[in-house]
């Protein structure tokens, strides 16, 4: 935790008398129990202790699944981006952990194939032009029995493509994002927010305040794909 966050999550008490009607959910990660923040119209999806968003609870949940009964773990893993709360983790439990910047336009990676058993990569699929290169690149450092885990945001049904260079994002995941990955992994496991309790709020939850058609605030699940080089794995 930043010293800016510490400062920040002293808040979290007050939060919880200032809102006492608001819903009440426990954080995975830091195990805050109260109200959550919206995020301007997302809903109830920051946790106000830890800071952390409905996103990087299902990824820590998913995370925690496979890796917490081991200590110690002697795998090699590669995480780009760094979120905090997982670099955390990954850093108590494997004893080779490196890390990297995410890539915006070069999506070629600084190491020998074969190099890593798990490669962590949050998002970052969002910027490059050619995201079928940076797919091909993670494969490429994995060893014969590495699993990559590379979830994207899923914005809608269908992925959109914006190559003018003018759009925030190039590409605008959607549910079908996924199968991209299939041309490099002979398996891909999807963890949905629809998989874990109610009560870690997994789900981006879309207030529709604004539009006047609706009649619920809308529910998206997010997904955690887990993509392995073996199918033997
Ligand atoms: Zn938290």
């Amino acid at each position: 935790m930043s010293v800016k966050q510490q400062i920040k999550s002293l808040r979290a008490p007050f939060y919880k008398i200032l809102y006492p009607n608001k819903q009440k959910f426990t954080c995975p990660i830091c195990l805050y129990t109260g109200p959550f923040k919206d995020k301007k119209r997302r809903l109830n999806a920051k946790c106000p202790k830890c800071g952390e968003n409905e996103r990087a609870r299902l990824q820590y949940i998913v995370i925690k699944q496979f890796f917490d009964s081991y200590e110690n773990i002697d795998a090699q893993i590669l995480h780009i981006a760094r979120e905090r709360a997982l670099q955390k983790y990954f850093q108590s439990k494997f004893k080779n952990y490196t890390s990297a910047d995410k890539f915006r336009t070069n999506v070629d990676i600084p190491f020998p194939d074969a190099s890593f058993d798990i490669v962590f990569a949050s998002h970052i699929l969002l910027y490059p032009f050619d995201d079928i290169k940076a797919i091909s690149e993670m494969r490429r450092i994995l060893k014969p029995n590495g699993i990559a885990i590379i979830p994207m945001p899923v914005f809608a049904e269908k992925t959109v493509d914006d190559y003018s260079g003018n759009a925030r994002w190039t590409h605008m995941s959607g549910l079908d994002y996924y199968n991209r990955y299939r041309q490099f992994f002979p398996k891909v496991d999807l963890y949905s927010s629809k998989m874990f309790p109610e009560h870690y709020q997994l789900y981006i939850w879309d207030s529709q305040k604004d539009n006047p058609l609706a009649v619920d605030d809308v529910r998206r699940e997010e997904l955690v794909p887990v993509c392995y080089v073996s199918t033997e794995s």
